[in-house]
């Protein structure tokens, strides 16, 4: 179900076990070859490709589009929430949901600014609520919402999301090839590199990429985009059944 589509008595209606499903994205510069939409974008056509699968049974907020992308802002274009201003808005928006009952709530994130945020907002909220045992209070981000959603994609040389990468390029080169700019295969790598792990080092684009993209983007195809998506929506729709199918007291389901 689509919240946009409902009336308020409509989600009144709705049983209290429903999970409510709260995308979140990012409007930000991925490099010199994706339009800077890009996040929002594909979390988008990863939601499109799940949703038929759980139609009735989970409700679907719109897609948030402004995220945390504070280590992108030395690129123009890029739009960016503050951390703490970001962290406040997914606590409230969570927040609209519990306060009218219900029980099961998702961040489906897709993009790597707003996990910490989304893990943050839901431990806030839970600390707040702590005294009730029926909540489900979830975040997840698509490309690592199953085991190994890549796992049935042939050919990739990443094993990880990087940034305007392999990945990314490929699912833009399958969803919207017209906006990417020039020829991929000319775009130089980008190491991931290793900083001080496994101490996780804070940092701004700048510090690990001149152009922007962090990745392999050379190797991306729409036919890897396409097994992508694919497995991404998979890993979504597996996660998903979980949760509508959680007793509401089950610690390891
Ligand atoms: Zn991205």
């Amino acid at each position: 179900m689509e919240l946009f589509e409902l009336s308020w008595p409509a989600v009144q209606a709705l049983d209290r076990d429903t999970p409510v499903v709260l995308p979140i994205a990012a409007l930000e510069q991925h490099g010199h070859h994706l339009p800077v939409f890009t996040d929002s974008l594909l979390l988008g056509e990863v939601l499109r490709r799940a949703k038929p699968d759980l139609d009735r049974r989970v409700l679907f907020a719109p897609l948030q589009w402004l995220g945390n992308s504070e280590h992108h802002l030395d690129f123009p274009g890029t739009m960016s929430a503050a951390p703490r201003t970001y962290l406040d808005t997914l606590r409230d928006m969570a927040e609209n949901f519990l306060a009218h009952g219900f029980r099961r709530i998702v961040f489906l994130n897709g993009h790597g600014g707003n996990i910490v945020p989304a893990q943050q907002a839901t431990f806030e909220l839970r600390q707040k609520y702590r005294a009730r045992r029926d909540l489900l209070l979830l975040s997840t981000t698509y490309w690592t919402s199953g085991a190994d959603p890549v796992r049935d994609v042939p050919g990739l040389e990443q094993r990880q999301m990087g940034h305007a990468c392999e990945w990314e390029t490929s699912m833009i080169l399958r969803l919207a090839p017209h906006l990417v700019v020039g020829d991929v295969k000319a775009v130089p790598d980008v190491p991931f590199g290793r900083a001080f792990e496994p101490a996780h080092r804070a940092w701004v684009m700048p510090d690990r990429s001149t152009p922007g993209h962090i990745g392999l983007p050379r190797f991306a195809t729409p036919e890897k985009g396409e097994a992508l998506f694919a497995g991404f929506a998979a890993a979504v729709v597996a996660l998903m059944n979980r949760v509508v199918a959680w007793d509401g007291r089950e610690w390891d389901a």
